[in-house]
């Protein structure tokens, strides 16, 4: 197989996370036939560097003719007094928006070799921490109208929550979908008490129940949800939800699972082309270092190889070789316990390099 994959290494640990996943892949081309090739693409703070603008067109267009995108991660302090529509973050809204990336699936897996890492009391981690989180990501407050009026002192800020029953109905039907693979149990969350964005969610969720006969809906208030993930997060499968309380959920749920180094993530939209990056941000208190844990980017580039690129053998082999690694008593700095070995970025790139072999 022939795929050409755009490359954002970004700022911060973006460069040396990216750097083992692409080993990674370049591993799993050479023992299974395939040619990977890679596209540079500037995105975030070294692209307003070096181009003066977060994400240029042309780099936007080189993502759109890649077969999938595998982005470390974008952002730091160095960009925090740019303007606000030329923030680094701003080329990750558009990147997404530009692909028509509408869902974003992000699994909440406790490894068991990482069980003590969780903050959670051992008797809930021990009912089993495995459910995904599928955010719609291209719509709601994020994308809707910002504006602040007045003279300063008096001030007033406006930001836009809209969504349209098509933007409901084709993140829902992800949502249905994801849980036909699974466990069959799908938890939509929103805030019908108080919003009509939510109320009309609830709506199109329910209509759509009833061509997904074989699927178990359910309904939640996003606040309500943020106490179930910690109180007791064996009780779900598959949660749906908006933009924003996705963003949020999604990061509450990452925390359980010990450590924000270890979660990868999938965008999808019509298409088979997907965005591929680990949930963390850029980590810029310790990036230069070689401490940044890769695996999240790593298992990353294994979605991409199960759902842009139909092979499972080869995700397969990338998840099982970082099962390996901490079978084998390994550990980056942020997942470290005692009687662990602590290894740096790269080292934790190349042992699984051996385990693939
Ligand atoms: P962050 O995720 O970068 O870091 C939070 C904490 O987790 C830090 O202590 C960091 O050292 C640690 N951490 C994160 N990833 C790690 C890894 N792989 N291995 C070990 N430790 C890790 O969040 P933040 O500090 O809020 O944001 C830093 C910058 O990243 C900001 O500019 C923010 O806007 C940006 N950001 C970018 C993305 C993205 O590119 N998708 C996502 C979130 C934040």
């Amino acid at each position: 197989m022939n795929k050409n994959i755009a490359i954002i290494r970004g700022d911060g640990i973006g460069p040396e996370i990216t750097e083992q996943a692409l080993k990674v892949l370049d591993r799993i081309a050479s023992k299974y036939g395939h040619t990977f090739v890679y596209t540079d693409v500037d995105m975030g703070g070294c692209a307003i560097d070096k181009w003066g603008e977060p994400l240029p067109p042309e780099m936007l267009d080189k993502c759109l003719t890649a077969d999938s995108v595998l982005l470390g991660a974008v952002g730091g302090p160095k960009w925090n007094d740019v303007p606000a529509a030329m923030r680094p973050e701003k080329g990750l809204l558009k990147l997404r928006s530009g692909m028509g990336v509408y869902s974003n699936n992000r699994p909440a897996k406790i490894w068991p070799q990482l069980a003590g890492a969780s903050p959670l009391k051992k008797s809930i981690v021990d009912k089993g921490i495995d459910f995904i989180i599928v955010r719609e990501l291209i719509g709601g407050i994020y994308f809707g109208e910002h504006k602040t009026e007045g003279a300063e002192g008096s001030a007033v800020a406006t930001d836009i929550l809209k969504y349209s029953e098509e933007e409901i109905e084709r993140i829902g039907r992800i949502g249905f979908e994801t849980a036909r693979k699974r466990k069959k149990r799908l938890c939509s969350v929103e805030k019908s008490n108080v919003l009509d964005s939510s109320r009309l969610w609830k709506k199109v969720m329910h209509r759509l129940a009833g061509e997904y006969g074989d699927i178990e809906l359910s309904d939640m208030l996003v606040d309500n949800c943020a106490m179930q993930i910690v109180k007791d997060p064996s009780q779900f499968d598959v949660i749906v939800t908006e933009n924003m309380f996705g963003d949020i959920l999604s990061d509450e749920a990452s925390m359980i699972t010990g450590s924000i180094g270890m979660i990868p993530s999938s965008s999808l939209g019509a298409t088979s082309r997907g965005l591929y990056e680990p949930i963390h941000g850029s980590a810029p208190d310790i990036a230069g270092t070689d401490t940044a844990n890769p695996i999240g980017t790593i298992l990353s580039a294994a979605m991409m190889l199960r759902y842009s690129f139909d092979l499972p053998k080869e995700a397969d082999a990338v998840e099982n070789a970082v099962g390996a690694f901490l079978d084998a008593g390994y550990r980056t700095a942020d997942i470290m316990s005692e009687g662990m070995k602590r290894v740096g970025c790269s080292e934790c790139g190349r042992l699984i390099l051996e385990y693939i072999d």
